[in-house]
């Protein structure tokens, strides 16, 4: 019933919210749960730094799929935290340089060059996808791990600046090919400029659906791989958290996220709500989980996923300031939220201030 409220009253929710982390605690079902207090990136240099998990209020990692090794596993579980993988889905900028048959395409037949410093991949091409699926196989046998979140989970694109980098593609001939054999429209056999122009002046609606399915055919492909090997493990998805209407709908026209979808097939939702970076006022982040709580909830309703959002520490653009920082913990932690991770351990260290805010919070609560 509480539930219900926050989504009749987002705005000034948001703004109560601001002054108390957790204090929605008897309003939230899933809080009833171990409220789970994480950090991003490679948490192995907190260990380094001298600091105990323990210590620092923590109760699970959330690590890069590179950065986890045995002793950080072995430490972790000995201080009694969860552990989450972060897995790097359609990241390409490596496995491109020795496989370019693989390059997302732009409209004019060209590559699309990085956008920025990500760069992506045609999600069709069926050898980056098995090289994806053998990572986390391999991944998944050497580790009993809580989760794996999966990362990068968008055609190429760039979100996490003011200015977006939105790139048409990919009209590769593999992508074209495989959308007019799904949508049994004859091919026009001509060279690429004109076939994208033929697709996106007669077919867009059916190239953007066709699009998501393609994405959403990643989550199902790996969460199928996850769930047979670890079926206890949790399917976490990070994404890009703009809402569908921004950016002439680019969460969806361009980056191919249908979230209805991602809500479908997720275990956890963690939206990247680095507010510095997307140049937001911190209590976008409250609103946009009370936003996400309510699309969950009328797509699974009884069931929706735990919410878990990424917030940000991390100085870039600029600063963030240790108060600005408690601001986003407290906005992110509070219901419907059912845990939290910031990014990153390194933003943590180089600030001593934060690793205090951040302890202070999750010592307190309970
Ligand atoms: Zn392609």
């Amino acid at each position: 019933m509480i539930r219900c409220f926050f989504k009749l009253t987002t705005l000034f929710t948001s703004i109560v919210l601001m002054f108390s982390f957790g204090a929605c605690n008897s309003s939230a079902d899933n809080r009833e749960k171990d409220f789970v207090k994480g950090v991003y990136g490679d948490p192995g240099t907190l260990l380094e730094a001298g600091y105990n998990f323990n210590e620092l209020g923590l109760n699970a990692i959330f690590v890069r799929s590179y950065s986890l090794n045995d002793e950080l596993y072995h430490t972790a579980r000995e201080q009694g935290c969860k552990i989450f993988v972060e897995f790097p889905v359609l990241l390409g900028g490596n496995f491109l340089e020795d496989n370019p048959q693989c390059a997302p395409i732009e409209p004019s037949g060209e590559m699309s060059p990085p956008a920025d410093w990500f760069m992506g991949v045609c999600p069709t091409c069926p050898d980056f996808k098995e090289d994806r699926r053998e990572y986390l196989k391999s991944i998944l046998d050497q580790f009993n791990v809580d989760g794996v979140f999966l990362d990068y989970l968008h055609w190429h694109a760039q979100f996490e600046t003011p200015d977006p980098i939105l790139p048409e593609t990919c009209f590769c001939e593999r992508c074209t090919n495989l959308f007019f054999t799904k949508n049994n429209i004859d091919s026009p056999e001509q060279d690429i400029p004109e076939t994208s122009n033929f697709i996106l002046t007669y077919y867009e609606n059916e190239w953007r659906e066709w699009r998501s399915t393609i994405l959403t055919n990643w989550i199902i492909d790996l969460k199928e791989i996850l769930k047979s090997n670890q079926p206890k493990s949790l399917l976490g998805l990070f994404y890009c958290s703009w809402y569908p209407d921004e950016y002439d709908s680019a969460l969806y026209r361009i980056m191919g996220i249908d979230i209805d979808d991602f809500v479908k097939e997720a275990d956890v939702l963690a939206p990247m709500l680095f507010h510095h970076m997307k140049d937001r006022p911190v209590n976008w982040i409250g609103e946009y989980l009370n936003w996400l709580d309510s699309v969950s909830t009328s797509i699974r309703p009884g069931s929706t996923p735990e919410i878990w959002p990424i917030v940000q520490a991390h100085n870039n653009p600029g600063e963030v300031s240790p108060e600005e920082f408690r601001e986003a913990m407290t906005q992110g932690s509070s219901a419907p939220s059912s845990g939290i991770m910031m990014f990153s351990d390194r933003a943590l260290l180089d600030d001593p201030r934060k690793i205090e805010v951040m302890k202070e919070l999750y010592l307190t609560e309970p």
